[in-house]
């Protein structure tokens, strides 16, 4: 899954759900039931063109996730730190390639997990995963906002 739409996810849970104690473990969750969904495949074949597409990714998820605290000023905080948790177990994944923490005890049964959840990544998975983040912005945009600007 996108980390966009892993964001958007977070994002989502914090304005609907409302209660940290309860939102802030869905966010993280979410994660993994979504990389449990047909999702998109990057080719990493490319180095350069996926560097350029993880920049332009991060640059989106930070942007979305900066607006939608400022649409929703009471719970920026919330909505911040669920974002980052929707996406955080894909932010191991450097750490993964670069073999540093691919063999260490803890590391290796959860990158495993990680891994074997995903088992439908496909290029037609952009698809699914443009209807879904485009739903989900609809839901944001049409939710009630109140921005402090
Ligand atoms: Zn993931």
């Amino acid at each position: 899954m996108t980390g966009l739409n892993h964001a958007l996810t977070g994002i989502s849970i914090a304005i609907v759900v409302k209660r940290p104690e309860l939102a802030v473990p869905l966010a993280f969750l979410s994660h993994f039931i979504l990389d449990m969904t047909p999702h998109s495949l990057m080719d990493i074949a490319s180095k350069k063109t996926f560097r350029g597409y993880l920049i332009v990714e991060a640059i989106t998820m930070v942007t979305v996730t900066i607006v939608a605290m400022l649409l929703f000023p009471d719970q920026w905080f919330l909505i911040g730190l669920c974002a980052v948790l929707a996406f955080l177990p894909d932010m191991l994944w450097p750490f993964y390639h670069n073999g540093s923490l691919r063999e260490k005890r803890f590391f290796r049964p959860f990158y495993l997990f990680h891994q074997k959840i995903q088992w439908s990544e496909t290029k037609r998975g952009f698809v699914f995963e443009g209807l879904y983040g485009a739903v989900l912005i609809i839901f944001l945009l049409s939710s009630g906002a109140h921005p402090i600007i």
